[in-house]
């Protein structure tokens, strides 16, 4: 991993500034309306090769750390835009890469590097199977040199716009297990390669998120497309578990700063009653509060991505980080819709938008009920709930 220097992070914090200076409110607001793909953001990203931070250099990545990675999307998110659109990549690519075998990864990781290749859908939640993920009933049956996939998959982001997929099905029934962690394994599917029998069918959402229900009928995949060994692929996912949550807290943080910005400047300029309304205290302190909470949650994200970085356990952080910063996003998108009054509502304010999309960090990638769960009984040592 490249080691960078504050200077270097401050380097870095700019430049994406000057990316997402391109993409101004409009765009995403006319992006939003036409429940379109930010296709050109996403190329721009691309060519930048901050899509591939965190692939090391031996494979053509910036080969830069978490705390960078989590630079780039908070910048993104506290631009007008947002990471949603492509954050998958960064963290899906790590199971690849982690658990990958070496022919895998120089076959593939060269190629998402330079985004001719993209890796942005990663395949686990089902209709009967969201938190409980162990649950899941999608199967992949090994037919001599092919994997059979059967099964639906529900909530899958991006499939429309990435050429493969991470996919976590069953290799051994549920019922056949002693330990019911294990049976499930990963695979890395080129979706271009499904002869038709992958049905991909898009979910209308509470926001532009371009995100589906998949139908798998006899899905025929090599199997060379098995990543690491058959059965382990829950602890695969588990291992990927904490960057993602360092990752979208980092989104959440950049939401949180926007909308707390946004707010400031807003009651400063707004005169009522013949005075700005950031004078009077019930306008100033929820703004002033959000921003305590959103300053602090990205602390804690600053201490996860440190300990990943340094390669230390980081289980606890990551997941307070996660909790924190969605929960002063939503904080801080509450204060600003509040001070914007009636116009919060109306879309040219963009205020409405961003409002709608950092809802999702307190649900997904995983519930902050679940978080608290992981804190309460595998941090605290309190009996589980499950
Ligand atoms: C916009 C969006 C994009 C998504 N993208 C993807 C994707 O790309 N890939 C993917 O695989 N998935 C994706 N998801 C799915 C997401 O990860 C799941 O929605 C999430 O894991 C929760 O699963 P669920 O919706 O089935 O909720 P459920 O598991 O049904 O839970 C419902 C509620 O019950 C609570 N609950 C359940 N058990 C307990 C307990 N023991 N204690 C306390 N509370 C409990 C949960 O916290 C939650 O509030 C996406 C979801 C959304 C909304």
């Amino acid at each position: 991993m490249v080691r960078a220097s504050e200077e270097d992070r401050e380097a870095i914090r700019e430049s994406v500034r000057r990316i997402c200076a391109e993409f101004p409110d409009s765009y995403w607001r006319e992006i939003d309306k036409a429940s379109a793909y930010p296709q050109a953001f996403v190329d721009a990203l691309t060519r930048s090769g901050y899509l591939a931070a965190l692939i090391p250099e031996e494979y053509g990545g910036a080969g830069l750390g978490m705390m960078e990675a989590s630079i780039i999307l908070e910048e993104i998110n506290r631009s007008p835009g947002n990471g949603l659109a492509c954050h998958a990549q960064m963290y899906t690519m790590g199971t690849l890469l982690r658990h990958g075998n070496e022919s895998q990864k120089r076959r593939y990781l060269p190629k998402i590097a330079t985004g001719e290749l993209r890796l942005q859908a990663f395949a686990v939640t089902e209709p009967n199977a969201g938190s409980e993920t162990t649950r899941l009933q999608t199967s992949a049956v090994r037919r001599g040199d092919k994997y059979i996939i059967n099964g639906q998959k529900i909530f899958i982001s991006r499939a429309k716009q990435s050429d493969l997929m991470l996919l976590l099905a069953r290799t051994t029934p549920y019922d056949a297990l002693k330990n019911k962690t294990e049976g499930l394994s990963v695979f890395l599917i080129d979706m271009r390669e499904t002869g038709g029998r992958l049905d991909i069918k898009p979910l209308e959402m509470m926001f532009n998120h371009h995100t589906n229900i998949l139908f798998f009928e006899d899905v025929e995949i090599p199997v060379e497309s098995l990543i690491g060994e058959e059965g382990k692929g829950f602890r695969y996912i588990i291992d990927g578990w904490n960057a993602e949550r360092i990752l979208v807290a980092s989104e959440a943080i950049g939401d949180g700063r926007w909308f707390v910005d946004r707010a400031a400047k807003y009651a400063t300029d707004r005169v009522v009653f013949g005075k700005p309304i950031g004078a009077n205290q019930g306008v100033q302190f929820p703004i002033a509060r959000s921003y305590a909470h959103v300053e602090a949650a990205a602390l804690m994200r600053d201490t996860a991505a440190g300990k990943f970085d340094r390669g230390e356990k980081c289980g606890a952080e990551a997941n307070m980080a996660k909790l924190l910063s969605s929960e002063a996003a939503w904080e801080a998108a509450n204060a600003c819709l509040d001070a914007h009054g009636g116009y919060g509502f109306a879309r040219e304010y963009d205020v409405e938008r961003k409002f709608r999309e950092t809802r999702l960090y307190s649900t997904a990638p995983i519930n902050n009920n679940l978080v608290l769960a992981f804190l309460g009984q595998n941090v605290l040592g309190m009996p589980k709930s499950y």
